[in-house]
């Protein structure tokens, strides 16, 4: 089987998950009856010390709802350059909340108060309204960097002050607490809705969950509905959520642990000019002008391992459940091979 490092949303659900999946009590979650996935959104929300949340088909579908029920047509979206909810998400905020955005040029992807306030729209009929800020922790393009709670409270201040709102990309949110040893129970109150990934290292097989106060969330679930993301026995998808949130929460050390192996081992080959700091599961190489991206790939994938071109002269490779330690050998020893 191939060692598959392109994305931790490979990861395949385990025996214990499917036997979880299995045993599900279902219902129709339009109708609002399915009891596991109200279980999962009752159990998240309560982590997080949010009032509600609602599980989406993906997390595109919870940054896209939590975008469209805090803004307007032709207010202003602030964000990182390199977010996820701009370059990944098909040009999405423009389509379905018809707002214009504002990108800033962060620190691998982390905003600072300063420089928002500095994004900000003085209130002239020029200009578009600033509305929302959109964080992501951590930061897909940043290399899996994150923000700690000391550093998003000013973000929080400033939001307050300014009346925008705040919103989490934390489709691995975990990643960054588990680092940390923050409590997501700390994380509530700072934003207005937060969006948690259940597919990517947690392991489940579909799924993320938006969280809010009782009002936002009311209208997330028609706008939900209106995106076609109203499913029916979604509780088969909702247990191996709770299953994943139950188990899969404090073996994130161990990718994190394995990303720092591999970084180690990348930033000592001649063929690297340098890795990213490895932070938590996720490694960004940038290579040597000798070597493109897709021939990096293209020299591992002989070996059985996959990895994804990140960019001309990046490559992006990310530690998830489904990678062993000795599967973290093979690749040390197959960049060796290759690289040395
Ligand atoms: C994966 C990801 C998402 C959501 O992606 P889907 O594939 O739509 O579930 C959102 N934000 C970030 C930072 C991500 O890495």
């Amino acid at each position: 089987m191939a060692i598959d490092l392109r994305s931790d949303t490979v990861t395949q659900p385990t025996k214990e998950m499917l036997e979880a999946m299995f045993a599900a009590r279902v219902g129709d979650d339009v109708y609002e009856e399915d009891e596991t996935v109200n279980a999962l959104e009752e159990k998240l929300a309560h982590m997080f010390g949010k009032q509600a949340a609602l599980f989406c088909p993906s997390g595109t579908m919870t940054n896209q709802i939590a975008i469209k029920i805090q803004t307007n047509p032709l207010d202003e979206v602030i964000c990182d350059k390199s977010s996820h909810v701009y370059l990944y998400e098909g040009g999405g905020m423009a389509f379905n909340s018809g707002v214009s955005i504002r990108t800033i040029q962060g620190d691998r992807g982390r905003l600072t108060a300063e420089q928002i306030e500095l994004n900000i729209n003085p209130h002239n009929i020029h200009h578009a309204i600033s509305r929302l800020i959109v964080l992501e922790n951590t930061a897909n393009r940043g290399g899996g960097s994150y923000y700690t709670l000391n550093e998003i409270e000013p973000i929080y201040h400033l939001a307050k002050l300014k009346k925008l709102s705040l919103h989490l990309d934390g489709a691995r949110i975990f990643n960054a607490l588990v680092e940390t040893g923050e409590h997501a129970k700390d994380y509530g109150h700072l934003f207005d809705t937060i969006s948690v990934c259940l597919s990517k290292g947690l392991g489940a097989p579909v799924g993320s969950v938006l969280l809010g106060d009782i009002d936002l969330i009311r209208r997330a679930r028609r706008i939900r509905k209106v995106l076609g993301g109203g499913m029916r026995q979604a509780g088969y998808l909702a247990a191996a959520g709770i299953y994943a949130l139950e188990h899969h929460i404090n073996r994130l050390k161990e990718d994190h642990l394995h990303a720092k192996v591999i970084g180690k081992e990348l930033a000592s080959l001649s063929v690297v000019r340098r890795v990213l700091p490895v932070d938590t599961n996720i490694i960004i190489a940038e290579l040597d002008s000798h070597l493109t991206a897709d021939s990096f790939v293209h020299h591992l994938e002989k070996h059985g391992i996959r990895t994804s071109s990140f960019g001309a002269q990046h490559v992006r490779l990310v530690t998830h459940l489904g990678v062993k330690a000795s599967d973290v050998d093979m690749v040390i020893s197959s960049l060796k091979k290759e690289f040395h």
